[in-house]
């Protein structure tokens, strides 16, 4: 079998960034890597670093990728800017928006 050099290049065009890595604690295990339903990332060559995003463009922003993580910090999902929707309590003037840390009634799931 010979070997071949093969080269990849992350999609440059797409303006989204889908997740951010903390390279600081990411110890580069892939778990989120093969986690992914769609392929969003590829294995970093240099072993021990953050996956790269290779096609961000393709992700759903559905998690799974942040909670098997083993890491806590790594990995966060970056939600687009049209998703961080806020609102405003009329009565007390709070304001409240999806994925904060501490959301009131009905939902208290955190943030992943
Ligand atoms: S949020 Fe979902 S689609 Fe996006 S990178 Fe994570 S697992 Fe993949
Ligand atoms: S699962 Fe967490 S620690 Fe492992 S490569 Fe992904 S972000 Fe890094």
């Amino acid at each position: 079998m010979t070997e071949e050099t093969i080269y990849v290049q992350p999609n440059p065009p797409a303006p989204t960034r889908p997740v951010v890595f903390d390279p600081a604690i990411c110890d580069g295990c892939n778990n989120c890597v093969e986690t992914c339903q769609t392929d969003v990332f590829i294995p970093n060559p240099q072993e021990g670093k953050p996956p790269i995003i290779m096609y961000p463009d393709e992700c759903w922003y559905c998690g799974p990728c942040v909670d098997v993580c083993p890491k806590k910090g790594a990995i966060r999902l970056n939600y687009p800017l049209m998703w961080r929707v806020p609102w405003r309590d009329k009565k007390t003037g709070e304001h409240f928006w999806i994925g904060m840390k501490n959301p009131p009634p009905p939902n208290t799931r955190p943030q992943p």
